[in-house]
C-alpha cells in the first residue's frame, strides 16, 4: 500500500489521516457512562457487539481537510452534548413532548449533519454501509467543500432524543421512510437524528419540525419510529408551534 492516497474532499494525492465520521465526543459521552456503545450486527460475527473507542476510516480524508469539517463536528457536539441542558421543554397535555432550543446557527449545525452524511455514504468502514446517498453524494461533497448549508429543506435535519436513558447505544446508521420520503437515521449517544435525502419536501407532518434557519432548534422526546400515520407528530408539531406564538407574546397569559 502506498503512502499516500486520494483525499475524497480536495481530491490531492496526500497521506490521509484517522477521520472520525461520528464525532469522538459522542462515543466519550457514552463512555463515561460507563455505557459501551452497541454494534448492531448486520454480519454475525464481523463485529464486535460492543465498540470500546470511536469509530474512523483512514481512506476518506487529508488532515487539512478533516480540519476544514472540525469546527462543524464541534458545534454539533456542543449543541447536543452541553447546550441541549438550557433547552425549554415544549409540554402537550401535561407531557413534554419536544424541546426547544434557541439561538442555534443553522449554517454549523446543518454543515454538521451535511457532512456527517457524506463521510456516512463515502466510507467503506462497514459500520456505515447502509448509508450510501447515491446520486445525493456528490452534492453532499460540494456542499462540504463550499461550506454551503442548503436550504432547509434540502437534506432536512429533524432530531429526537430517547427518554430511555437505556437506548443511548449506538447503533448503525440506516434507511427509514416517512410518508415515502427517504432519511437517513443517526444514533448520536442519547440522540437520534434524520437526514433527508430525497428531492421531495419533508412530510407535512414534519414540516415545522426541521432545522431552519432563524427559528429555534426543535428536538423530539422520541423517535419517529411506531407512528407511522404522523398522528403524534402532527399534535407535536401544533404543540410546538403553538409554544413558539406564545413566546412571541401573542397569545399571552397561556403559559
Ligand atoms: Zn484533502
Amino acid at each position: 500500500m502506498s503512502n499516500t492516497q486520494t483525499c475524497r474532499l480536495c481530491l490531492q494525492e496526500k497521506k490521509l489521516i484517522k477521520a472520525h465520521i461520528i464525532p469522538e465526543g459522542f462515543f466519550r459521552l457514552l463512555r463515561s457512562e460507563n455505557v459501551a456503545p452497541e454494534m448492531h450486527g448486520n454480519s454475525p460475527g464481523s463485529f464486535p457487539k460492543r465498540m470500546p473507542v470511536g469509530i474512523y476510516d483512514s481512506t476518506i480524508l487529508c488532515g487539512e481537510c478533516d480540519q476544514r469539517i472540525a469546527p462543524w463536528d464541534d458545534y454539533g457536539q456542543q449543541v447536543l452534548l452541553q447546550r441541549f441542558q438550557e433547552a425549554t421543554p415544549i409540554t402537550h397535555q401535561a407531557r413534554t413532548v419536544a424541546w426547544s432550543l434557541e439561538e442555534v446557527n443553522y449554517t454549523n449545525l446543518k454543515l454538521f449533519f451535511v457532512s456527517l452524511l457524506w463521510r456516512a455514504s463515502i466510507s467503506s468502514h462497514n459500520f456505515y454501509k447502509r448509508i450510501s446517498a447515491g446520486p445525493f453524494e456528490k452534492r453532499l461533497g460540494e456542499m462540504v467543500l463550499a461550506s454551503e448549508p442548503g436550504d432547509s429543506q434540502e437534506f432536512a435535519v429533524i432530531l429526537a432524543r430517547f427518554e430511555d436513558v437505556s437506548m443511548t447505544g449506538m447503533l448503525d446508521p440506516h434507511p427509514e421512510k416517512f410518508d415515502h420520503i427517504s432519511f437517513y437515521r443517526f444514533y448520536l449517544s442519547g440522540f437520534v437524528t434524520y437526514i433527508k435525502v430525497d428531492k421531495r419536501p419533508v412530510p407535512e407532518f414534519l414540516s415545522e419540525l426541521h432545522l431552519q434557519a432563524g427559528k429555534p432548534l426543535t428536538i423530539l422526546t422520541r423517535s419517529l419510529q411506531g407512528s407511522p400515520d404522523g398522528l403524534l407528530m402532527r399534535r407535536i408539531a401544533e404543540s410546538a408551534l403553538a409554544f413558539r406564538e406564545r413566546r412571541k407574546g401573542k397569545i399571552p397569559g397561556q403559559w
